[in-house]
């Protein structure tokens, strides 16, 4: 087991045997590194499901769901509802039906961040005017279920939404 500094002393005396809690050697300081959660959702509209092309690390030009980061205080639905408005412009007033939620990693600048992604799928009567926030997504597209069955997608935990999806 590799050791790391530990944040309280400074002593390289971190050590996990999960992964998950770290203790220092020196210090007896703990610390937990908890799995963080994410959201994500299936927005389908005329049998098309809403597709994003991710425009960073990790995975970036590969096909996402919309979604994100839930952050403190957050509702799993009002984080998914922000992730729509801040990434594609699009408000989500419509019924969120849960899905499932899947175990990913999310590799980001040498950390490797566990995360537990939790879907939703919503239907959308109207199409709405999409409009990229290129900082996160460089592209949309509405794909058909079809198309959506084989594709290679930047993350198993969304690869794994759809299949749930199209078995509904
Ligand atoms: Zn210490």
């Amino acid at each position: 087991m590799p050791k790391n500094y530990c944040p309280r002393c400074g002593s390289l005396a971190l050590l996990s045997h999960d992964g998950n809690q770290y203790g220092c050697e020196q210090c007896d300081f703990e610390l937990f590194r908890n799995v963080a959660a994410a959201v994500g959702v299936v927005l389908v509209h005329q049998q098309h499901i809403l597709l994003v092309k991710r425009s960073k690390a990790p995975q970036a030009g590969m096909w996402d769901l919309p979604g994100g980061f839930v952050n403190r205080g957050e509702t799993a639905e009002q984080a998914l509802r922000r992730e729509c408005q801040e990434e594609l412009a699009i408000q989500l007033d419509s019924e969120l039906a849960f899905l499932g939620a899947w175990p990913n990693l999310y590799a980001y600048k040498e950390l490797e961040y566990p995360t537990l992604d939790i879907f939703y799928t919503a239907t959308l009567t109207n199409r709405p005017q999409l409009t990229a926030d290129n900082t996160e997504v460089y592209d949309v597209t509405w794909m058909s279920s079809d198309a959506c069955r084989t594709l290679d997608m930047a993350f198993n935990s969304g690869a794994l939404a759809i299949a749930a999806y199209l078995r509904r």
